[in-house]
């Protein structure tokens, strides 16, 4: 026989650099790679992994000149076709590169230009008889203990090594004493599981509209307050999406995805694989969870925004929690709404998907109300007999004010802590005090590289820029007239928390921030001393906002609320409803009825009228018919190309180049170049150029004009486009 040549193909590859277009290579037909592969390939002198989005017998180039796959990893299953639907959606529709979209897809691991080698057979340990495990350890061994309650469910030993440096010798040794059972893969269906609450009829009525709905696109707005029974909702729909033998997909913000959530997934599903996904996790982990989830093994994917797009062969359904919430719109790179790219990956996947909150972004709402979404509406609070809390407003002029909290206030707050209760004070600006100034010639102390106010930093002894990071020492004497009198103006959650100390000398003061949650653990603890009566008197900002139960909080104190109804962004008081509700939302869970006061300095403002009367349908649809009348989003397609620059000037004819390329764009209209609202930021001019259309398609299609403008490397000026821009 003569050799045989080996037949060449050619791949189309997306790689992870800033250009639109494919690159081709060359592999033999005998290991041709699938399509949505990993491969390996040489990129200049660097060798970078891609995907594989075509392959065909011939090439259009010249073969000669078509370099040769290095090598096909074959370590994740290639990507399914509806992750990479979704991919080129977010590329079109976000105007970013597809090679760099399908990166942010991936795990770090496998954007690697190397064979990711899994550390064990995948596969699960869990216990078989946990009473007799637990009996078997001593009192003192807590490091064991935990890892023997983690066995209540089927865990990966990678996570059982990151609780535990000697997991593996426990595992062992409790495997020998037949506590513990290894399996490489458990069953697709899960049992309708034990330990639901029997659903009240608004419930019932929910989970029989998604259920019912299955096997087909559909999407559902659960529309209740907190303590309504969403997460109930969600729960009892995975069930039945479980007992089908499918997945589920939960996307939650990142700061609601607690151990106390986890934990009661965990608990309602003993017996499935559940896998967490998000930013706190080691790149290791993550890539074990994800690939857990691709081979069709976790049964369910409780991830922040980047899970939207975890391959998942038996896709059954997903849940947008707390979907209003901003940390579903990626603000770097590609810039996409997790929750909108959820609707498409449903519609693609013909699943149902369930967006739940208390205050819904007026995008969803609009959806809803012109019939798009299904409105599902939870009236009540499920356990019985929880009201709402009484949200009350302190009017603060001429007022006897202490360090910004009202005599009245202060009256309350006592009460409610001499009854044993807890009292949390919310205020969104850490630090001590927003900005120092001096009462001579009123300088105020600014970030030489931001057009910010430097905030004060008492316990650090520094002013400190909150949007650059920028650091100085205190000064003590003004820099402009040399006063020695420089004073902090307003207050910070450490001035607040000072202030308390002298005020309340008695109650046991805790300050929750994002200044001192910094390490890992911290908040954990600081939430775990809330619930456990450890504090009574909470300092906190948006951070105690979101999803944490604490049963014997039942006053809320909100100063200096005001911020959102001056804003110049048209979201300001959606913002503000959304965060004021879910702040009242702390107040008494449990039985009680919690109650909220509100500083206000504007308490004629028709804002808190709508606020007081707790009716978040009647402000959305009032503020729809103002959107409405004044063509603004979702009324109208909006787009910012954000341009910035050392030189202010080169920013903005950077920006009417754009402005004249897309002046003859049909259906589109532009205002001229603005500074942004924050003009400097961290040494660089900042400018925008806002691009508006009736509806979405004309909008993209005009953009498309522009990518290769964005694309080059200019290396005075940076650009971005931000589709559906959520701060203007
Ligand atoms: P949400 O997600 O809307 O804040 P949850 O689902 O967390 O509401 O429900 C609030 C509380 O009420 C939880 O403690 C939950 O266990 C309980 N709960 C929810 N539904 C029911 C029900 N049908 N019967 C009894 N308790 C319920
Ligand atoms: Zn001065
Ligand atoms: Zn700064």
């Amino acid at each position: 026989m003569t050799g045989v040549l080996k037949k060449c193909c050619y791949v189309s590859v997306a790689l992870d650099v800033p250009l639109t277009r494919l690159f081709e290579y060359r592999c033999i037909e005998a290991s041709l790679p699938k399509i949505g592969a990993r491969v390996i390939v040489p990129f200049g002198p660097r060798r970078l992994a891609g995907v594989v989005l075509g392959v065909a017998s011939e090439t259009q180039f010249d073969s000669s000149k078509i370099r040769p796959v290095v090598a096909l990893p074959n370590d994740m299953p290639p990507l399914p076709e509806d992750v990479l639907a979704l991919g080129r959606f977010c590329a079109e529709y976000y105007g970013h590169p597809l090679g760099q979209v399908l990166a942010t897809a991936l795990p770090v691991a496998l954007r690697q230009p190397k064979v990711f080698v899994p550390p064990e057979p995948s596969g699960v340990y869990q216990a078989t008889d946990l009473n007799a495990l637990l009996q078997s350890l001593s009192a003192r061994a807590t490091a064991q203990k935990q890892l023997a309650l983690m066995l209540a469910q089927p865990m990966a030993r990678a996570e059982l090594a990151a609780a535990s440096p000697s997991a593996s010798k426990w595992l062992k040794n409790w495997m020998e004493a037949g506590w513990v059972a290894f399996t490489e893969t458990l069953p697709d269906v899960i049992p309708l599981p034990a330990g639901a609450a029997e659903a009240n009829a608004e419930q019932a009525a929910a989970i029989a509209a998604i259920d019912g709905s299955h096997a087909a696109f559909a999407a559902f707005l659960l529309f209740g307050i907190t303590g309504s029974g969403k997460t109930e909702v969600y729960l009892q729909t995975i069930a039945a999406c479980l007992a089908r033998g499918q997945q589920a997909l939960v996307l939650v913000p990142e700061i609601n995805l607690t151990p106390q959530l986890e934990a009661r997934f965990r608990a309602r599903f003993p017996t499935a694989r559940i896998v967490a996904l998000h930013s706190g996790l080691s790149d290791k982990e993550r890539v074990l969870n994800w690939l857990s989830a691709s081979r069709g093994e976790a049964h369910i994917v409780l991830g922040t925004r980047l899970a939207v797009f975890t391959p998942m062969p038996r896709l059954g359904m997903i849940v947008v929690d707390e979907e209003h919430d901003a940390s579903f719109k990626q603000q770097e790179g590609l810039r996409y709404s997790a929750r909108d790219a959820a609707v498409y990956r449903a519609h693609q996947r013909q699943v149902p998907i369930v967006l739940g909150s208390a205050t819904p972004a007026l995008e969803t709402w609009h959806n809803a109300r012109s019939g798009r979404y299904r409105l599902i509406t939870l009236q009540h609070r499920a356990v019985g007999g929880a009201m709402p809390p009484i949200i009350e407003i302190i009017p603060m002029h001429r007022a006897k004010v202490v360090e910004g909290l009202h005599q009245a206030t202060l009256n309350i707050m006592r009460d409610h802590l001499a009854a044993g209760q807890q009292v949390l004070v919310f205020i969104n600006r850490r630090g001590y005090a927003p900005v120092l100034s001096c009462g001579e010639c009123g300088w105020l102390g600014e970030c030489k590289r931001c057009s910010a106010k430097l905030v004060l930093h008492l316990k650090e002894r520094r002013l400190r820029c909150h949007h650059c990071g920028d650091e100085q020492m205190i000064p003590t004497a003004c820099p402009d007239c040399g006063n020695q009198d420089i004073r902090p103006l307003g207050q910070g959650t450490q001035r607040i928390e000072a202030a308390l100390e002298t005020l309340f000398p008695d109650a046991k003061i805790l300050r929750i921030d994002r200044d001192n949650t910094r390490r890992k653990g911290s908040l954990q603890e600081m939430l775990r001393q809330v619930s456990a009566g450890e504090a009574n008197l909470l300092v906190g900002t948006q951070m105690m906002a979101k999803g944490h139960d604490f049963p014997a909080l039942n006053l809320v104190v909100v100063l200096n609320a005001d911020a959102g109804l001056f804003s110049v962004d048209f979201r300001g008081e959606e913002r503000m409803y959304a965060q004021l509700l879910q702040v009242a939302g702390r107040a008494g869970r449990a039985g009680t009825q919690g109650r909220v006061l509100i500083q206000t300095g504007y308490h004629d403002h028709p804002f808190y009228g709508q606020l007081l009367a707790q009716d978040y349908a009647a402000f959305a649809d009032a503020q729809l018919d103002e959107r409405r009348s004044m063509q603004l989003p979702p009324f109208a397609a909006y787009a910012l190309l954000r341009a910035e620059a050392e030189e202010g000037a080169l920013a903005k004819a950077f920006l009417q180049q754009l402005q004249a390329l897309l002046a003859d764009a049909a259906g589109v209209q532009m205002f001229d170049p603005i500074a942004a609202t924050m003009q400097r930021k961290a040494g660089m001019e900042r400018w925008q150029l806002l691009v508006m259309s009736d509806t979405r398609h004309p909008l993209v299609n005009a953009l498309k004009r522009i990518a290769p403008m964005l694309e080059v490397r200019n290396n005075k000026v940076r650009c971005i486009l931000d589709v559906d821009p959520i701060e203007m």
